[in-house]
């Protein structure tokens, strides 16, 4: 077989065991998860292509076929695993060695606040953030790869530098902060969870400046290279490899980078004259949608 770099986003289903107030898929919950079976086929169809899998949910790591799967996807020949998750059953010391025994190569838990409080306001469930700190423990003493994902919103972005200090202090390999999509909750909740842009800038690139400092990868998601200025290496985008994503029949796409081009994001009149204008993709179309498009200058 013919090797190549492509990798699949395998959307195993709805359900999860936190209830996040800015959840893209919370009008999707009550649809389940995927059965075993449609799963494998995926797997499958899709090693044809690519040789890295993301196995994500909802939260994957509460099925009872989770080690069956990441089994399956070690078999089937997958080079890199990744487990993209809410990091709670990590803070099994088993947990973590069945999972890595399976084959995962890599891990990538949410942390979405610097304090329990914050972050178990934000996942509405208590004991989340103790749980999630000490899977990411757990793991990093099992030697394995930690790329965290903190969704920025308003009652966080503040505190994204200091999210940095603690994610550095538990030594993760990579973190990203990735302005909140607002679709589901955060779309239903717009005014109280998602942030103006311009104003989540500076802390966002403090945050990065306290990660790049201690030779960390750290990376900022779904903001436009105008709000970017000086930090354009850690944009998320420029480094995604090529995805297919692999779900329910309506999430399914052949090209994530595509998908998010012409029909996530929103681009806008005076994009035609930035000079970023081919690289950048512009921000998720909701914000726009709700808040305009003058926070967005061009750069000449
Ligand atoms: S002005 Fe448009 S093209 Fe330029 S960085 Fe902002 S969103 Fe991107």
């Amino acid at each position: 077989m013919k090797e190549c770099y492509k990798r699949v986003d395998l959307k195993t289903g709805f359900i999860c065991n936190n209830n996040c107030r800015f959840c893209v898929q919370a009008d999707n919950k009550c649809k389940g998860n995927r059965s075993f079976n449609e799963l494998k086929k995926d797997l499958i169809e899709s090693r044809k292509r690519c040789s890295g899998v993301v196995l994500t949910g909802g939260e994957v790591t509460i099925r009872k076929d989770f080690f069956e799967l990441v089994k399956l996807a070690k078999n089937l020949g997958y080079k890199t695993i990744q487990i993209q998750t809410n990091g709670r059953m990590f803070s099994s010391m088993e947990f973590c060695r069945k999972t890595i025994k399976a084959g995962a190569t890599e891990f990538s838990p949410a942390i979405h606040g610097y304090c329990k409080e914050q972050h178990d306001y934000l996942t509405k469930t208590e004991g989340s953030f103790n749980q999630t700190i000490k899977g990411i423990k757990n793991l990093k003493s099992l030697g394995a790869y930690i790329l965290t994902n903190t969704v920025i919103v308003k009652s966080n972005y503040q505190n994204c530098p200091e999210i940095a200090k603690l994610l550095i202090n538990l030594n993760v390999d990579q973190f990203q902060l990735a302005f909140v999509h607002p679709m589901g909750n955060a779309g239903k909740n717009f005014d109280n969870i998602v942030p103006i842009m311009s104003l989540v800038a500076p802390y966002v690139h403090k945050a990065l400046q306290i990660g790049i400092d201690a030779g960390k990868s750290a990376m900022a998601e779904a903001i436009p290279y105008c709000f970017m200025q000086g930090y354009e290496q850690c944009i998320s985008e420029r480094i995604m490899p090529a995805t297919e994503i692999r779900g329910k029949k309506y999430q399914n796409t052949d090209s994530f980078a595509k998908q998010r081009k012409i029909s996530g994001k929103s681009k806008f009149s005076q994009c035609k004259k930035c000079k970023y204008d081919l690289a950048c993709e512009g921000p998720w179309k909701e914000y726009p949608e709700k808040r305009g498009d003058k926070e967005f200058v061009n750069i000449k």
